[in-house]
């Protein structure tokens, strides 16, 4: 259970906490309904990597009805994974406990990170299986069926509004949706006028212009969204219009990933052969997503409206947003000038050079500037995060070991890790020293820089102690100390996978307040330090 995220429905802790969990099991497994409730489904479409697919969702999920929460704010809730629905087509409608935990834990990371997205309240598991993989070996893998407790404003995405397209011949689409426009404008307006009320209020006599209005809105929240993802290393996977928020939410986590070296061509999703959705062609391809959505807003928005703003607004309010994120996160809290965005992209390529942890930039900055760090300590901040060495002699094993192979993920994953050790190996021919100097160099060629930039923060201003008191502040809550890593994750899944579900517990606990050390931080810090110390050694 997720306490801050059912608290927004008033579902408050309070009592024994294994009675509470016992009846939220009931509820939020599906296998009883809320007083009131009303289960449906909604049915949407898509583009699925570039292409229309028709109607393909949902599938897996059932929207229970609405709740206003204490604070007076009305929200969605919705089981994914609780079994079938009209849409299924062929499929279970259920979801497995690792994609599941995945979900639940990156929900509400993503929400204590300040990032919109949608919540997780609850995960349910229970003994009934379901087969998804099958081994290399023949065998089938089954795993626990599983249930989340999602909650949002509203789940209606780009998607949503695609199903009324006319028929075409590719898709061949049928259906009671399919051409009715007067359905599609009674959901427009029913998003606007709820999600959008300023908007609805401000042009309540002009249609078009409210539609202008509302799409200029969502174009600025997404571009806003992707800055945010693009800060924090994330990676969503998945980006088809179907899901994509109409409200401007992280939507779906399937195959996310936040980087643990920054590469820019970060692919997390191992079935994305193209690389469509790899992490530098978020904001392109987010831009993409608004264009299919403003085609299925015609005519209520005219095409040549809807373009105009795309083309006006979506660069340069991602370029505003992100740049003002990417200040904060180096301390530049006094000027803004036009000189960062260069700063901020040459930072970028050191830490690309120098495989440097995206969400570990502050520490090694602080290590660097601090102009203390003893070779050894530069020698550990430098190296790549996982020795190569232990990382092929488990890809070797992993082509012989069905089960380690099906841990690791798909071939092209393992092809791409390969190639990296490839490349690994030949820097290694440098020697440890080489590297060392290698990298110390980039880096201190970038610092230089940064320095020069924030001498001229400190030369507009008096209060030197002031400033620098509250750059480190700035700097300590916008860059996070815990992000939800992949094996952080993936021991958290293990576990519950053998019954344990302390570690998913703990894990929460942990993201809920990810700019500060807690108690329970320390075990990941010893974990993430035996990671580097391995490395280290290696060098
Ligand atoms: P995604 O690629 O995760 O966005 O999924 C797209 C659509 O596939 C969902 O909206 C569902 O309709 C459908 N889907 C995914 N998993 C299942 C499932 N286990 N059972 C039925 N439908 C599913
Ligand atoms: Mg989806
Ligand atoms: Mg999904």
């Amino acid at each position: 259970m997720s306490p801050p995220a059912l608290a927004l429905l008033g579902l408050a802790a309070g009592g024994p906490e294994a009675e509470r969990e016992e009846e939220a099991a009931l509820y939020f497994s599906g296998n009883r309904l809320l007083p009131g409730s009303e289960p449906a489904a909604h049915c949407y479409c898509g583009h699925q990597f570039g292409s229309f697919a028709g109607q393909l969702g949902d599938g897996a999920a059932i929207y229970l009805g609405e709740v206003r929460g204490p604070s007076g704010a009305r929200w969605e809730l919705q089981l994914k994974g609780a079994g079938i629905t009209p849409f299924s087509r062929q499929a279970d409608g259920r979801k497995v406990l690792r994609s599941s935990i995945r979900e639940f834990l990156c929900s509400e990371a993503m929400f204590h990170l300040g990032i919109p997205t949608t919540r997780a309240g609850t995960c349910v598991t229970s003994d009934s299986e379901v087969v998804r993989d099958v081994f290399y070996d023949g065998n089938p893998k089954k795993e626990r069926c599983t249930v989340v407790l999602r909650i949002a404003s509203t789940f209606i995405r780009f998607g949503s509004f695609e199903i009324f397209k006319p028929p075409d011949e590719y898709t061949g689409r049928k259906g009671p949706s399919v051409g009715r426009n007067d359905i599609r404008i009674q959901m427009l307006d029913y998003v606007i006028g709820t999600f959008y009320p300023e908007i609805q209020e401000a042009h309540a006599d002009n249609s078009i212009q409210r539609n202008a209005a509302f799409f200029k809105e969502i174009t600025k929240r997404t571009a806003r969204l992707v800055a945010e993802w693009q800060c924090v290393g994330f990676c969503h996977g998945v980006l088809n219009t179907d899901n994509m928020s109409i409200v401007g939410l992280t939507i779906d986590y399937g195959p996310f990933g936040f980087m643990d070296r920054y590469d820019p061509e970060h692919i997390c999703n191992g079935s994305d052969n193209m690389g469509r959705y790899a992490y530098n062609k978020q904001p392109e391809i987010c831009k993409w997503n608004l264009g299919k959505l403003a085609e299925a807003l015609v005519p209520e928005l005219p095409l040549e409206i809807s373009e105009l703003i795309l083309e006006e607004e979506y660069d340069a309010e991602f370029e505003k947003h992100y740049l003002q994120k990417m200040r904060k996160k180096l301390g530049l809290i006094q000027l803004e000038l036009e000189e960062d965005s260069k700063l901020v992209s040459e930072l970028l390529e050191t830490m690309h050079l120098t495989d440097t942890d995206p969400s570990r930039l502050e520490d090694f900055l602080e290590k660097l500037m601090s102009q203390c760090a003893s070779v050894e300590e530069l020698r550990v901040a430098f190296k790549p995060q996982m020795d190569p060495r232990q990382l092929s002699m488990m890809l070797m094993l992993a082509q012989s070991n069905p089960q380690l192979f099906a841990l690791i993920g798909t071939k092209a994953n393992i092809n791409k890790e390969l190639e990296r050790i490839e490349q690994f190996s030949k820097l290694q021919q440098l020697t440890a020293a080489d590297l060392l100097s290698r990298n110390k160099r980039h880096w201190t060629e970038w610092l230089e820089k940064y320095r020069g930039r924030l001498q001229k923060e400190i030369e507009s201003i008096s209060d030197v102690d002031g400033w620098n008191t509250e750059r480190v502040k700035v700097m300590n809550s916008n860059n996070p100390k815990y992000v939800l890593r992949n094996y952080i994750a993936q021991n958290a899944i293990e576990a519950a996978e053998n019954g344990d579900f302390s570690e998913v517990r703990k894990v929460l606990k942990l993201l809920e307040n990810p700019f500060q050390e807690t108690e329970d931080s320390t075990e990941v810090d010893a974990k993430e330090e035996e990671a580097t110390a391995a490395s280290a050694a290696c060098a």
